[in-house]
């Protein structure tokens, strides 16, 4: 694989171009991850200069050039693979065998500038198939003719006016490519990255269209405000900030504002006039689809039925795609463009001033202003061409990936998000190392390479004397039936010092809420069948605990234990309390019984406000003192969020205390009411988004 990446953060602009290596028959966790030293770094390639000092007369011939030398450094570092005898070898592997190993190139990853290089293809086009440009946002109806690599060499190697015509039919460059010399076909080596398509590209697209759509219905507001409200879960904490306040947002946070863009975007389209309803859905409809065939890339393992929905959920995709059209050469590309181009006109002033003074002719300085006025033509093309219409290679690409997972499998182990962590450990860390002058680039080489020696060492010494790290992580806690355990945030005492219920009470600071508490526990030991006066109750022994453990299937069978958080009226590492949602069992069915709140599955989302354990009349129970919900619908899904509406119950307190071996996990519910509009909550979406295994039970 190939990047380019920048060595500094802030200032400067240095440049590496690192090419990695790695072996195809190692498993894709063992490639994923770091730790395993299987991803090497094997060359660094050469920084063309900035085109920006390119005159307009050289400019297309420069990136000519440029192209030409990836191509030739490249067929140096490949070369061995091309030499019959040097890649025909024997290899000691890991149970002591010796195996006979013929090595082939079976994938490149890099991003999509890179490859379109590497394939010298011309910009916007696919590198799979012979898509015509002005076809590229379309679902063909039947698939285009693959790229034929022995036909494109053929062509340029006859070097004649029709050849080149032929070419550049199909959107190739003349010239020498040096994969043609590898044993491989070429138009397979582009695996799917789910970074830069997905997460970089059509997500952040979808997310730019839903801020102008929001803004033009009014919404953007309270689109906003529920966005700020998502509760955190498990391993997510709660947005800090708004979609459009920050310019720039990394690969993993729009991962993460996947798993909730739907349920925010359906609550903050609630209550539609007549005349927006369509519209809405449409807009719901659309950004469902993506986030869901996003889901889809991110399974580890298919069968026909998940990529028959990967299909269905991009084709979805595509019939509701309109509703954004007018967005897609919105101002945002406008604005930006604009930007762009404000900062060239900048650096050109101040190179024509330079100039000026320098005391250098009038036709020099004529020649420079000429020089300038097409690169900015230029850059401004480029700029240009995804903007207007759906022609653009990343919403394209999106139709290889189901044919894609049944060549080569999951999606997942060809992200670039693997090269981002080498970039780290391989060349950013040599890097700040380093003198940081004269030849750096030999010297990332060498701390790589003596590094690397010792970790794979390492390695070695570990698994043969048997080194665990995995030891058995206890934390102080106390079982109950089904497994669960509660926790406290003091995880030496157990629990928080509390003693009797009365001290639990004591601790709800909120008035009402303790009466709440104090009845339903009351309630709840009735049930149980306990006889108990008031005054024995507030006297029981009682501790408060801060979160539980639930252990959990995931949707691979896996085993999972879920962490979720109750803190009271104590803050959460700094921030405002955790009062998490759960899921509970309300109903045991039998086989052939329908299955009560069908897309729960015979689960209520209730929220956790207290969390303790009663010792009363010599029983003991561990308790949760929760807010109810009761699904709408009858717990189906709305048909055009796919998501269920639970609302606050209109009779009844409210509250109850259950049994916390009832808790079956982690829930996520997003409110109707944000936070910040101090409003009582009527209505939430249950956001069966959160996680693939959350996805996967709760459907219709
Ligand atoms: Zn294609």
């Amino acid at each position: 694989m190939s990047d380019a990446t920048h060595l500094t953060n802030f200032s400067g602009d240095k440049k590496a171009w690192p090419v990695y290596m790695t072996v195809g028959n190692l498993s894709a966790s063992a490639r994923m991850a770091p730790a395993m030293h299987s991803v090497l770094l094997v060359a660094l390639l050469p920084i063309p200069i900035k085109m920006r000092d390119i005159s307009a007369s050289l400019y297309n011939a420069q990136k000519e050039h440029n192209r030409m030398v990836l191509q030739y450094v490249l067929r140096h570092i490949l070369s061995p693979l091309m030499d019959a005898d040097k890649r025909v070898f024997y290899a000691k592997c890991a149970d002591g065998h010796f195996r006979h190993c013929v090595a082939s190139p079976a994938a490149w990853i890099a991003d999509y500038p890179e490859h379109r290089d590497l394939h010298n293809l011309k910009n916007g086009l696919c590198y799979w198939c012979e898509c015509p440009q002005p076809e590229m946002g379309d679902l063909p109806t039947q698939q285009h003719p693959p790229r034929d690599h022995v036909k494109y060499r053929a062509l340029s190697e006859a070097n004649t006016t029709a050849g080149k015509v032929g070419l550049s039919g199909v959107g190739v460059h003349h010239g020498f490519n040096v994969f043609w010399d590898l044993d491989c076909v070429v138009s397979d080596l582009p695996k799917p990255d789910l970074l830069h398509t997905m997460q970089l590209g059509m997500l952040k697209h979808l997310l730019g269209w839903l801020q102008d759509f929001l803004k033009q219905h009014n919404r953007l507001e309270a689109f906003n405000n529920i966005w700020l409200s998502v509760p955190a879960y498990l391993d997510m904490t709660r947005p800090r900030r708004a979609y459009g306040e920050v310019s720039s947002w990394q690969g993993k946070e729009i991962k993460t504002m996947s798993r909730f863009l739907v349920g925010v975007l359906r609550s903050a389209l609630g209550g539609p006039s007549a005349s927006q309803r369509s519209v809405f859905d449409e807009a719901i409809e659309c950004s469902r689809a993506l986030v869901e065939f996003y889901f889809y890339c991110q399974y580890e393992s298919h069968d026909e039925e998940t990529l028959s929905c990967m299909a269905g959920a991009l084709q979805r995709f595509h019939s509701y795609k309109g509703v954004f059209r007018q967005f897609r050469a919105g101002k945002r590309v406008t604005v930006e463009g604009k930007a762009h181009r404000k900062d060239l006109m900048v650096q050109r002033d101040e190179e024509l001033n330079a100039v000026r003074t320098s005391g250098k002719s009038a036709t020099f300085q004529q020649h420079l202003r000429d020089d300038w006025r097409r690169y900015i033509h230029n850059e401004m093309v480029e700029y240009h061409e995804e903007g207007g219409n759906f022609n653009f290679p990343k919403i394209h690409q999106l139709l290889h990936f189901c044919e894609q997972v049944k060549r080569y499998g999951s999606l997942q182990q060809w992200s670039t998000e693997t090269g981002e962590s080498s970039h780290r450990t391989q060349i950013k860390t040599p890097y700040n190392k380093s003198n940081r002058s004269g030849d750096i680039y030999t010297q990332i080489l060498e701390h790589y390479l003596r590094s690397d020696v010792f970790a794979v060492r390492k390695l070695n010494n570990d698994s043969q004397s048997g080194t665990n790290n995995a030891m058995s992580n206890s934390i102080p806690s106390i079982a109950t039936s089904t497994g669960l355990k509660f926790i406290s945030v003091q995880r030496n005492t157990g629990s928080t010092a509390v003693k009797t219920f009365g001290g639990v009470l004591a601790t709800v600071s909120d008035a009402d809420l303790r009466d709440e508490l104090q009845n339903a526990t009351y309630r709840f030991l009735l049930s149980r069948k306990v006889n108990i006066t008031l005054e024995n109750l507030l006297h029981s022994t009682a501790s408060v605990y801060h979160g539980i453990q639930v252990p959990v299937n995931d949707m691979h069978g896996d085993q999972a234990i879920q962490n979720v958080r109750c803190t009271g009226d104590s803050t959460w590492h700094g921030q405002e309390p955790r009062h998490d949602w759960v899921w509970v069992k309300v109903s045991h069915t039998r086989e052939g019984q329908v299955v009560a709140y069908k897309a729960l599955q015979g689960r209520v989302p209730y929220r956790l406000l207290k969390l303790f354990k009663l010792n009363a009349r010599e029983r003991l129970f561990w308790c949760a003192f929760v807010e109810t919900t009761i699904p709408g619908a009858g717990g189906m899904p709305e048909r055009v969020s796919s998501m269920v509406r639970v609302t606050k119950p209109t009779t009844g307190s409210g509250y109850t205390v259950i049994s916390g071996e009832n808790i079956v996990g982690a829930a996520h519910l997003i409110p109707e009411e944000p936070v910040s509009s101090g409003k009582p909550n009527k209505g939430w979406i249950v956001n069966s988004h959160i996680d693939l295994a959350t996805w996967n039970k709760v459907y219709i």
